[in-house]
Formats: C-alpha cells, sequence, structure tokens
C-alpha cells in the first residue's frame, strides 16, 4: 500500500525549499510551500552564502542538483584576508586552482532560484503568511493524548485558512510556527549590523574591488569589524559590526541617531567611527552608504534548544535553532531538511515517528554547531578578535578553548 503524505512547510528560505525538493522527488508526499513574499522577485534576497560539502551540499546532493549548484557555486569565493584596522595582515587564503571546493560561496538569490525552478509549478502559494495554526481534532484520540493526530489548520493574515496533515516550520528567526512548540524567544547577541551593498563594483569602483578581490576581505578591531563579501552579481556586500561597550545594547540601531534610511546623513555619522581605520576600509564604507542601509541586530535562540513532540508538527532551519551567523545557519537548514526527508521516506505509514526520530537527531547534531558559533562569534568579539580568529584559522586553537 501507498502512502502520500500531505506536507505544509511555512517558509521558503534554504531550509523550507530544500525540504521541498526532496519531498516532491520522493514522490510520497504532496507538498505546498507557504511563503509570505509575494513572488521570487518580492526583494533582494542579500549576499552570499558559503555551503559546506558535509551539509549545504550534501542535501543538494540528495536532491540531485549537484550540477545546478556547481553552475552558481564560486570556489575562488573561499579566498579570504583577514586584517586589523591598520591594514596588517593577519591571515590569507588564496583558493588554489584544483580546490575541493569544500565550502564554495553561492549567492543566496541563485541559491533560492535553482531551488524553486527544481518544483514542481504550484508548489509555493506565494504571498501566504502565516498567522498561527491550530490542531485538528483527531477521530481517535493521538497516543500523546493531545497535539494533532488530525492534522493541522494554518491561518493566514490575510483571513485564509488550510489544513494539512504535517506543519512543518521553515519560516525563519521569528518563526510563527515556533511559539506552537516552545515559548523561546531569540536574544540580543550583544552585537548590531548594518549592511550595505557596492553594485556593479568592477566597474564603479576599480580601486575598491581589487582591495576585496574574489572572497571575502575581513577586518576586526576592537569593538568593530567589517566584511567585504564579493557576489556573483558583480556587487560587493559590506557588513559593518559593532559590539563596542557603548554600542552593544539590544536598542542600539534605534538609540543611537545614525539615520540608517538616509545614507548621506548615515555616511557622515559612520565614518568618525572608523576614523583610525585604513582609507581602503573607510573607502569601502563610504561607498556602501551610496545605497539603502539595512540594520540588523543579531539574536540567537538558546544553544540546546528542545521541546516536547507534538504530533504533526515540527521545526527546521533558523526557526529551530537560530545561530549566531558565522557561516553555519544556512548549512544546518538545509541538513535538516535532508534528515527530515529521510526519515519521512524510512516510515512511510508513521509520518509522526519520523519527525520524532528527526527532532532527536537534529536536537543533538545542531546544539554542537549552536555551541561552536556561539563560541566564534565570542572569539570575534573578544579585544583579541583578529589575532584570535588568525590563530583559529591556522588550527593553532579552538573557540572558546
Ligand atoms: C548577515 C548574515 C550572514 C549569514 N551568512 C551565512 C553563511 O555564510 N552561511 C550560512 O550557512 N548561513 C549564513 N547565515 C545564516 C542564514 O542566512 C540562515 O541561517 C538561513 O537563511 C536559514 O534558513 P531558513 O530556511 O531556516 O530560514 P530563512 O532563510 O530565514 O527563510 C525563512 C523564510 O520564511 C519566510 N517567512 C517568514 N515568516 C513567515 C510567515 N509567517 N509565513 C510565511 N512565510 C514566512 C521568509 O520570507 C523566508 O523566505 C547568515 C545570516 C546573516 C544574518
Amino acid at each position: 500500500m501507498t502512502h502520500t503524505t500531505d506536507v505544509a512547510i511555512v517558509g521558503g528560505g534554504p531550509g523550507g525549499l530544500t525540504l521541498a525538493r526532496l519531498l516532491t522527488t520522493g514522490g510520497s508526499a504532496r507538498v505546498t510551500v507557504y511563503e509570505r513574499d509575494g513572488g521570487r522577485t518580492a526583494r533582494t534576497q542579500g549576499g552570499t552564502l558559503d555551503l559546506h560539502a558535509d551539509t549545504g551540499q550534501r542535501a543538494l546532493r540528495a536532491a540531485g542538483l549537484t550540477q545546478a549548484f556547481r553552475r552558481h557555486a564560486r570556489p575562488e569565493g573561499e579566498d579570504m584576508l583577514l586584517l586589523d584596522p591598520t591594514g596588517t595582515v593577519l591571515h590569507r587564503d588564496d583558493t588554489p586552482d584544483d580546490s575541493p571546493a569544500l565550502r564554495p560561496e553561492i549567492d543566496r538569490a541563485d541559491l533560492r532560484d535553482l531551488l524553486l525552478d527544481s518544483l514542481p509549478p504550484g508548489t509555493v502559494a506565494w504571498g501566504r503568511t502565516l498567522r498561527t495554526a491550530v490542531p485538528v481534532p483527531a477521530s481517535a484520540p493521538s497516543p500523546d493524548g493531545e497535539g494533532s493526530g488530525g492534522g493541522w489548520q494554518l491561518e493566514f493574515t490575510d483571513g485564509s485558512r488550510a489544513e494539512h496533515q504535517l506543519l512543518i516550520g521553515a519560516d525563519g528567526a521569528n518563526s510563527r510556527v515556533r511559539p506552537l512548540l516552545t515559548p523561546a524567544v531569540p536574544q540580543h547577541l550583544g552585537v548590531n549590523a548594518i549592511e550595505g551593498t557596492v553594485p556593479d563594483i568592477d566597474r564603479t569602483h576599480p580601486d575598491l574591488a581589487a582591495v576585496v578581490g574574489r572572497g571575502s576581505y575581513w577586518v576586526v578591531g576592537d569593538g568593530r569589524s567589517l566584511v567585504a563579501q564579493r557576489c556573483s552579481d558583480g556587487s560587493v556586500r559590506i557588513g559593518l559590526s559593532f559590539y563596542g561597550p557603548a554600542d552593544r545594547a539590544a536598542d542600539w540601531l534605534t538609540t543611537c541617531g545614525i539615520p540608517f534610511d538616509r545614507p548621506d546623513e548615515a555616511r557622515a555619522a559612520l565614518l568618525p567611527l572608523f576614523a583610525d581605520w585604513t582609507p581602503d576600509c573607510r573607502a569601502l564604507i563610504a561607498a556602501a552608504c551610496a545605497g539603502p542601509l539595512t540594520p540588523r541586530a543579531l539574536t540567537a535562540l538558546p544553544v540546546g534548544l528542545r521541546w516536547p513532540h507534538r504530533p504533526g508538527l515540527t521545526l527546521l532551519g533558523d526557526a529551530a535553532h537560530l545561530m549566531p551567523p558565522v557561516g553555519h545557519g544556512a548549512n544546518a537548514a538545509m541538513r535538516d531538511a535532508l534528515e527530515l526527508a529521510t526519515a519521512l521516506a524510512a516510515t512511510p505509514a508513521d509520518p509522526d515517528a519520523a519527525l520524532r526520530a528527526y527532532e532527536e537527531e537534529m536536537f543533538t547534531r545542531t546544539a554542537g554547531v549552536a555551541d561552536e558559533s556561539a563560541r566564534i562569534l565570542a572569539m570575534i568579539t573578544s579585544p583579541a578578535g583578529g589575532p584570535g580568529i588568525a590563530a583559529f584559522f591556522r588550527g593553532e586553537t579552538r573557540p572558546g578553548a
């Protein structure tokens, strides 16, 4: 007897779309992805992600998307130059031509497009923002005596509703599904960030293009850092992070007086904060301030977060384990998708057993990744940040050791 599981995935980020692809190619699931964005071009997707061989790339391999990934991946994006604010080089990685591409970069937009293009038409329901969900009473009591042996009714902000057997929350940091499982909410990490873009940098700022090179240009100072990363569309994404005693408060972005929505004034306010940094750094900041700036308070869920299982319901990706953004989040989300799809394929007659098995594996695996991410962030934001990270890259120390 064949079993078709009816799955609602809320959120069309890397985690949700990877799961949708894996389930639709597996053939034993009917999948709908409910996505808040109005369409695939509704908003810019941001910068670039490095996908690791054992997590993000592994999931894409299982999804039959390795060739599509290679068309967009940039192994040379693994180049990295780490400096201090005086311009002293602390560490340098130059990717060889025969690189095994263990962590190549891919633009978020390219990754999203390749996943979207891999789905059967109509899989994504665009412009559907989940408000909440309620369990549908089971005709027979579930073994737990609560929750939803009968599935979940989803309620959207436009007033529409839908019913599905399984509900997977892949809706990111501020998940609307998470409160159905745990009261945990992301906590501020004492780091505030601003992101901007220098478009078409080879033409508009060839001198800065040469400074940034093919990958990441990373400057770590005491209480501040700058990262500039090349993207495949010819732009360079600039991120500034603030974690000094005066600017680590959770409300700093709204109380600092920098008008992020007025780039010229923001530039005038930001440059004095980097007065003793190299002219290259200051020029990169000035160039990024020519366009829109996105302020972002960095938050994370508690390391090792778990919840009691509820039938027919689970989370993946940032919704389950939002962690400091040091390069693991999207990879962990895609690995979650792989583990969940594998578990569902193993017990098609008992999808809830699959959700339980997935949760146990995911809790254990991602607790270690979240812990390491927290230690790396602590290392970056410590007074010895730059030299500490350089020693870590050379394999001389472990984060937090
Ligand atoms: C500055 C920065 C740099 C990063 N760099 C890296 C990196 O190099 N490598 C890496 O692995 N990770 C990186 N990360 C982390 C990575 O971006 C996330 O971990 C990853 O995007 C999580 O994927 P996700 O699918 O779980 O959630 P998301 O990517 O957040 O996707 C969630 C989706 O759900 C949708 N959604 C939200 N709410 C609703 C709702 N109520 N109803 C319907 N849809 C909804 C959203 O529109 C979105 O499309 C970085 C993060 C930041 C902030």
